[in-house]
């Protein structure tokens, strides 16, 4: 089946679903995007997903092009053409089709609205969980505001690349002081040696990711030692346990033999239950 994608009002087998060169996401990357996590035909955490989307457009002054509802719609009709029942949602939102100038195109101009869908193998990560999987540390060269969740992610890619050059499936970013920001794709998190879970706090060297958010709420739920402070990658060496949390990488995945940081550590059990926000209730 040809997957089907969602177009400025159209829905496109894939292949045919095109962007305007002069679209500004491509140009300057003048956009932001989001990624839901679907299971069992259900949006996780769809609410805030959309508030996240509203915030990184507020902060680069995009029009929300459409309300959230009817973005609720398309994004169930995407799970419903894709018949999608476990993988994710994308959803781009950029400033749209214009002249290219740097500046700000003239009032008027539609926002590009892209939603694609595509199925996951949740099983396969659950197995990566369950055995770890390996990270590099790079320096954090990205811009002062990585909390706004925007389509310019070319530190992100080389990060990520730098990570799989090395035989590692995810690189920590490390800022100036020594203290991890986030992967390139993924929230950062330790357990110490005497069971605190520490995690950054959000600030806009890093992204908020809904699964951190989501995850706190749980570990406060559980009553467990919490801290959000930064972290150093000798800390996280010394640690108990390191893993990383992303919409993709639903729960936990954990990070046991860090490059160059030494020892295999012992997988974490994930908390249970975690919590869902099944707002978009149509199954696919
Ligand atoms: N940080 C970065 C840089 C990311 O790309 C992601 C994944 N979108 C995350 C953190 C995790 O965010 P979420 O839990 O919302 O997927």
């Amino acid at each position: 089946m040809s997957r089907i994608a969602y177009v400025n009002g159209r829905y496109l087998p894939l292949r045919q679903a095109t962007v305007h060169i002069e679209d500004r996401g491509y140009q300057f990357s003048d956009g932001v995007y989001e990624v839901c996590e679907v299971r069992d035909g259900y949006v996780i955490d769809q609410r805030r997903h959309l508030a996240r989307l509203q915030r990184s457009l507020d902060e680069l002054g995009i029009a929300m092009p459409m309300s959230e509802t009817a973005l609720a719609i398309i994004m169930r009709e995407c799970m419903r053409r894709n018949r999608l029942h476990d993988g994710i949602i994308y959803l781009q939102i950029t400033r749209g089709v214009a002249r290219r100038d740097h500046g700000f195109p003239p009032p008027g101009t539609h926002p590009s609205v892209v939603v694609t869908a595509r199925s996951i193998d949740f099983a396969g990560n659950e197995r990566t969980a369950a055995e770890g999987l390996a990270i590099i540390t790079v320096p954090d060269n990205r811009w002062q505001r990585v909390d706004i969740k925007s389509i310019s992610l070319l530190p992100n890619v080389l990060a990520k690349q730098a990570a799989r050059e090395r035989g590692a499936k995810e690189a920590w970013f490390v800022d100036q002081d020594g203290h991890v920001t986030e992967g390139s794709s993924s929230n950062a998190w330790i357990v110490t040696k005497g069971g605190k879970v520490v995690t950054r706090p959000a600030d806009n060297a890093m992204l908020r990711g809904i699964t951190r958010t989501v995850l706190i709420e749980v570990i406060e739920a559980h009553g467990l030692q919490f801290e959000e402070r930064p972290f150093t990658v000798e800390e996280a060496q010394g640690a108990r346990e390191a893993f990383l949390t992303s919409a993709t990488f639903t729960a936990i995945a954990l990070v046991l033999a860090v490059t160059a940081l030494g020892p295999v550590r012992r997988p974490l059990t994930a908390p249970e239950p975690v919590e869902v926000e099944a707002l978009a209730a149509e199954a696919a």
